[in-house]
């Protein structure tokens, strides 16, 4: 390089410049020569396809546009979105719904709330009273309960949805899940103090023969705070499927 003088160094710098844009030039027609080909192949499949051939005169055929781009196969289903840990569950239809407080306020599935009924009798019998708190949830009552109280309270929505699932992912709008308080002891209702009560230590001992289980036991993989008083049925196909399926999306869609 030394050797050359300055002024010629110049010229041939921007001589090889020159060349090696032309040399990208090449490869990138080269590169896209393929595409061209393929994207024509295309056209003209389209084109000489018989469903876009009008039937009645073969004269007048109306050639559809070209594709801007080759379609790109899409290749999975939509995983199920999750926010904030929440999963997200659709709203059961009233119609399988079935009242389990004698005022029809709390509502579950047909199956869950027939378990439920069995359940709350036989810990009568032990002089153990449960008590629904809520069941069944509309999207609405939950977008309520969600924005509403992260309001009042002054919450964001990652502090509120540690202990509220947003609007569409609460395990209540599917009907299979209730919160169960002690009737000797409201002061408990929904608070972490459930855990003390013998209505929380009767469930952990015997809703499982119910197919009763905690949906949010301490450290669940879902990262919502504990919930002692929230129980969901398990014990036919659609709610094992509702929930585990949820699940196991959440956790492929997560590795
Ligand atoms: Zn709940």
């Amino acid at each position: 390089m030394n050797d050359i003088p300055e002024a010629l160094r110049e010229t041939s710098i921007s001589q090889a410049k020159i060349q090696s844009k032309r040399r990208l030039l090449m490869r990138s027609i080269l590169g896209i020569g393929p595409i061209l080909i393929l994207g024509g192949a295309f056209f003209m499949r389209l084109v000489s396809s018989p469903s876009t051939t009008s039937s009645s005169s073969a004269t007048s055929v109306k050639l559809s546009p070209a594709p801007k781009s080759i379609p790109v196969v899409n290749p999975s289903p939509e995983p199920l979105e999750n926010v904030l840990g929440h999963l997200e569950y659709k709203q059961a239809p009233i119609s399988k719904l079935k009242a389990i407080t004698s005022d029809g306020r709390v509502r579950l599935r047909h199956n869950a709330a027939e378990q439920f009924i069995e359940m709350q009798k036989a810990a009568r019998y032990q002089g153990v009273i449960l008590t629904p708190i809520s069941g069944f949830r509309t999207v609405s009552e939950q977008n309520y309960l969600f924005f509403e109280i992260q309001r009042q309270r002054n919450q964001n929505p990652s502090e509120r949805a540690e202990v509220s699932a947003p609007p569409n992912y609460s395990e209540h709008h599917t009907g299979y899940a209730v919160d169960i308080g002690d009737a000797k002891t409201p002061a408990t209702h929904l608070s972490h103090d459930f855990e003390k009560t013998v209505a929380f230590s009767w469930l952990k001992n015997n809703a499982a023969k119910y197919s009763f289980e905690l949906s949010f036991p301490p450290d669940n993989h879902q990262g919502i705070s504990y919930e002692p008083w929230h129980w969901r049925y398990v014990g036919d196909q659609e709610s094992l499927e509702t929930f585990y399926r949820a699940r196991n999306l959440q956790q492929t869609s997560s590795n």
